[in-house]
């Protein structure tokens, strides 16, 4: 049996040097969840801020017993920070947002809507995202790739969420050390839905995610659920081999039927530069796939928490 006061609603929201937003973030997000009037906790997850976040968290721990906080000694990534949220999460529904506000915690009801529905997971769909266009570009790419293999439109889908208590205890003992959260969450099998939420532009600061990390992230997701840039090696592999020989057969048949030419200075530059293009592009995809395993062979705590206010 449930108790009077089980929680019923856990949000988890990662925090990296947004000391500006949380306390807007705060009287906005304790506005929705009052007015659902259900017991509810917010996880914050500091992970390992610079700024002052961890003060003002532990301000807001102090004057609201809703409030929890985990504190990491360094900086980890959003990740591994929501699965420490989610790990100490108490409720029967978790709900997931960044700390920009960039997710308006005025549509979680939505969320929790199509989650009453009969859905397991829900994931917010933006239709008009505050990026640029290459970030756009980038990340429906990559949720192109995802959605070949979980064989779901996961195209517009965001880390705006709310998942039952129960996947969420699963998606623990998944042991990926890149982790890509959402794919995973479709992976599982469980019943998902979507539902078209507001994306607003970041309240305060800038993005934590630059060019490098994004690309990082992108790679993460693709190369975490399929072998196909692998496959594309090979195929490419194939078809410059195929490609060399006609060449080749093409400079002889020129050599019987007219003799020698040009030297063909150019074209062996050409070529040389090429296929050595292409042997690094292959190897550099090996390489993703390997530097990954590593990872995983390491087997590196995925975090390490210095402080815990409950
Ligand atoms: N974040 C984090 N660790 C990181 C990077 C980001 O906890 O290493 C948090 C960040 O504070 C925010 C959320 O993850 O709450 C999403 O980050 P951001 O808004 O920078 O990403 P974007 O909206 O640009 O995708
Ligand atoms: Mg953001």
């Amino acid at each position: 049996m449930e108790s009077e006061n089980s929680i019923k609603y856990s949000v988890v929201i990662p925090v990296f040097n947004e000391a500006e937003s949380l306390q807007t973030l705060h009287t906005r997000l304790t506005r929705v969840m009052k007015a659902l009037n259900e017991p509810y906790e917010v996880i914050f997850v500091d992970d390992g801020s610079k700024d002052s976040s961890f003060q003002v968290l532990k301000a807001l721990h102090g004057k609201d017993k809703n409030v929890k906080v985990i504190r990491f000694t360094r900086n980890c990534g959003q990740v591994p920070a929501v699965m420490a949220g989610f790990r100490a999460a108490a409720g029967e529904v978790m709900i997931n947002l960044d700390a920009d506000l960039q997710n308006p915690p005025e549509e979680i009801p939505k969320l929790i809507d199509k989650l009453d529905e009969g859905c397991e997971v829900v994931f917010g769909v933006f239709q008009q995202r505050k990026h640029n266009c290459f970030r756009r570009a980038g990340s429906r790419f990559a949720k192109w790739v995802l959605s070949r293999v979980v064989s779901a439109d996961t195209t517009n889908i965001s880390c705006f969420r709310a998942i039952r208590s129960y996947v969420v205890d699963r998606l623990s003992l998944i042991n990926d050390r890149s982790r890509f959260l959402s794919g995973l969450l479709c992976w599982m099998g469980y019943k998902v839905g979507t539902v078209e939420v507001k994306h607003d532009a970041r309240y305060a600061g800038k993005t934590k995610y630059g060019t490098f990390k994004l690309v990082t992230r992108w790679m993460d997701m693709v190369v975490s659920f399929t072998d196909l840039p692998l496959k594309l090696a090979i195929y490419g592999g194939v078809v410059l081999g195929v490609f060399a020989f006609a060449l080749a057969l093409y400079y002889m048949i020129r050599h019987f039927l007219h003799g020698y030419g040009v030297p063909g200075f150019a074209t062996i530059v050409i070529l040389v530069t090429f296929f050595a293009g292409v042997q690094l592009f292959s190897l550099g995809i090996l390489g993703e796939y390997i530097g990954r395993m590593n990872k995983e062979v390491r087997n590196r705590p995925e975090y390490i928490i210095r402080d815990e206010l409950d």
